[in-house]
């Protein structure tokens, strides 16, 4: 099989970040990955992934604009001639620093919201008010002439908001708008029970989005992808692992999908000791689960397999505790009862108190271990949501 040469770059710049998001993509020991790359190494890393084919760079965190270089990092890949994009929670953007990521060549910024709903928007990040200051942000961006993007994680309690969260993104003239369901790993997947959605609020959200697409066709490019506890068949992850994607985490470390290093067992390269080169071709992450020979049946005679690629790494890793494994999202699956199971909790509402992320709690995570697919639930008292705790 020949390796074809990576089209995506995701920079993580730093875990750091004043919000607290439930769901958040960092790893559950995040709090102790500190050892932050240098201006000059991430010049280097984007460098060397343009000489070895990327043409996007992505640039998110925690949250990027607390690195000060970070205007500095990203006229880099602009000068490298890469599209660039920034996500941002939106808190730290000024006026000044919108005109800086301007002048940079930034082609496009990403703000994250919660909800339109402003209660609710600051309570899932955490608690803090700052669901003001990302309205001011998206307002900043259009003002600079950045191109916006508004991103809103949908889960169960904010996705019965999607005409408020639609008409919040027309109102602030967004180009697009992405509303990506909620991927059920780290953080998430320890919140699962606060945070998956039922099958009625994804189908009722998937109406709408359909539907705000069609009249906001050419004015408004809407986002929405099913989550795939709901399909009867997962999605390539990152179109395939190792195929066309690298993410670059603060520390240095290279993995072929940002939440990769959640799988025990795998070896990382750190783009400190070796070229992005070496890591993409010839590294155990991202050679492992490349392509389709590694599959185990039934993904092995599934005519599916170069469509999905046997599903979600991670996923699998993490519900079933074998990397290798059929991801349990897929009906075909030998371990699909484990998605199954937490669908039928979630229509029986069932709730459980979410947990912040927050260092104090990435701390006590990861000195207790990670136990692999047992996500605990209890029964619904009331349908209010709990306030952050350490
Ligand atoms: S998901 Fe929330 S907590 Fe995580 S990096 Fe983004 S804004 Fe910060
Ligand atoms: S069996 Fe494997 S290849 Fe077939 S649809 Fe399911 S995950 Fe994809």
């Amino acid at each position: 099989m020949q390796t074809q040469r990576p089209f995506s770059l995701l920079c993580e710049l730093t875990y750091r970040c004043p919000l607290q998001c439930p769901y958040c993509s960092n790893p559950l020991d995040f709090a102790r990955r500190a050892h932050e790359l240098s201006t000059p190494e991430w010049k280097r890393a984007l460098t060397e992934a343009a000489a070895l084919g990327v043409v996007q760079a992505h640039f998110s965190g925690g949250e990027p604009l607390l690195r000060p270089d970070a205007t500095e990092i990203i006229r880099h890949a602009h000068d490298l001639e890469l599209y660039t994009n920034l996500s941002t929670g939106g808190t730290l953007l000024t006026e000044t620093l919108a005109g800086q990521l301007r002048a940079a060549g930034l082609d496009s910024l990403q703000v994250s919201i919660q909800d339109a709903d402003a209660e609710n928007s600051d309570r899932m990040a955490g608690g803090a008010p700052s669901f003001a200051k990302k309205i001011e942000a998206a307002r900043l961006a259009k003002a600079a002439g950045l191109s916006l993007t508004l991103n809103v994680v949908l889960q169960r309690q904010n996705i019965g908001r999607m005409e408020a969260i639609i008409a919040l993104a027309e109102q602030l003239g967004a180009e697009r708008l992405e509303l990506a369901n909620t991927q059920f790993n780290g953080w998430a997947l320890k919140n699962r029970a606060a945070l998956l959605p039922t099958r009625a609020q994804v189908q009722d959200a998937a109406r709408l989005a359909r539907a705000a697409r069609e009249r906001l066709k050419g004015r408004m490019e809407i986002l929405y992808v099913l989550p795939d506890y709901f399909e009867p068949f997962p999605k390539a992850c990152l179109h395939g692992w190792g195929r066309v994607f690298m993410a670059v985490a603060p520390d240095g470390t290279a993995l072929p999908c940002q939440t990769a290093r959640e799988i025990r067992g795998l070896t990382f390269d750190n783009v400190r000791e070796r070229s992005l080169q070496k890591i993409w071709f010839e590294s155990e992450a991202f050679c492992k689960f490349r392509g389709t020979d590694w599959l185990p049946e039934p993904c092995r005679s599934c005519s599916r397999k170069e469509a999905d690629f046997g599903g979600c790494r991670c996923q699998a890793f993490l519900l079933t505790g074998e990397a290798a494994a059929t991801d349990p999202a897929c009906s075909l699956a030998p371990r699909h009862d484990l998605v199954d199971r937490a669908l039928a909790e979630t229509e029986a509402a069932t709730e459980a108190q979410l947990i912040y992320r927050t260092a104090n709690a990435s701390l006590r995570i990861s000195e207790a271990g990670q136990p692999i697919g047992s996500i605990g639930s209890r029964r619904r008292q009331t349908p209010k949501l709990p306030g952050p705790r350490e």
